[in-house]
């Protein structure tokens, strides 16, 4: 029998907030709902900053939530194998290429670039990869590689959407401005992403593409923030040959101030507010989700 499979997928760097009680909630009831599952994943591959405590607090948190989830939790970190697989893929494609600048390398040739006219941003305001590793000759690469040199491996974008064509992906929920139906991808905006580092054989972008195909996910439900993310999703999905789930993005929990919550304020972790006396279903009626 085909049945719907949604997951949440935080990562453990910090406590659980509203807004992360939002999504796991809304995941959870649609999965009740349409007679689906839901699956728990663990995003840990920056393994300097997650840590096994902040996921128990995780798995306590949704419990006190009411929330349950079926089999068992994949954790991203014991699974470097399948992401490495999935780079071997792009490379044996030639959509993949190494570049050795460092932060503040990368930084300063923003600012040059940024003196003849504002340098193009990502979505997330992060300026587009400025450096020319695309053009270095193989023999260099190879030289530098193998002299043990620290890189990233980036994605060739614009080679990659033209392998991959146009791109669209079935929005249930809404984007930022309100988009919903049938979405057009825009990778191009995000220039040449990095999709692995010679210390970290994944990133977010293609851990999340490479578990959600794994785990069979059929509905991506998550945050208005991770909106425009999906057009790299969608990409990296065409490019492995990997099933194409529904995504469903939902409102992004905001403070008093209108500023997003983060993980490094008390006043709205789930385990502060539990201290100060409120019940699930108190957290359910302060987020709309009340039954
Ligand atoms: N791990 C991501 C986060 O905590 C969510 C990833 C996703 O839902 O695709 O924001």
């Amino acid at each position: 029998m085909y049945t719907r499979v949604f997951r949440f997928a935080p990562s453990p760097n910090g406590y659980l907030h509203l807004g992360h009680a939002y999504s796991a909630l809304l995941n959870y009831d649609m999965a009740r709902e349409f007679g689906g599952r839901l699956l728990l994943r663990i995003e840990d591959i920056d393994t300097g900053r997650c840590r096994p405590e902040y996921e128990a607090a995780i798995c306590e948190d949704l419990h006190w939530l009411g929330i349950s989830w079926t089999g068992p939790v994949r954790r991203q970190s014991e699974h470097f194998a399948d992401y490495e697989a999935a780079i071997a893929r792009l490379e044996a494609a030639r959509l993949l290429y190494p570049s050795f600048e460092s932060r503040s390398e990368i930084n300063a040739l923003v600012a040059e670039r940024d003196r003849h006219g504002p340098w193009p941003r990502d979505p997330d305001g992060t300026p587009l990869y400025p450096g020319r590793a695309r053009k270095m000759p193989p023999a260099e690469r190879e030289r530098r590689r193998r002299a043990g040199e620290t890189f990233a491996l980036r994605l060739a974008t614009d080679a990659a959407v033209t392998h991959a064509g146009v791109l669209t992906w079935p929005e249930r929920g809404s984007g930022p401005q309100g988009q919903t139906g049938l979405v057009t991808a825009a990778p191009q905006r995000w220039g040449d992403v990095v999709l692995a580092r010679k210390e970290l054989p994944t990133s977010y972008h293609l851990a999340v593409v490479v578990d959600d195909a794994l785990q069979g996910v059929t509905d991506v439900v998550r945050g208005q923030d991770l909106f425009w993310a999906t057009s790299i999703h969608r990409l990296l999905q065409a490019l492995l040959g990997l099933p194409e789930p529904v995504y469903h993005h939902h409102r992004v929990i905001l403070d008093d101030e209108g500023r997003k919550l983060s993980k490094a304020t008390q006043a709205t972790s789930l385990r502060e507010l539990r201290a100060s006396g409120l019940s699930a279903s108190d957290i359910r009626r302060r987020l709309g989700l009340g039954r």
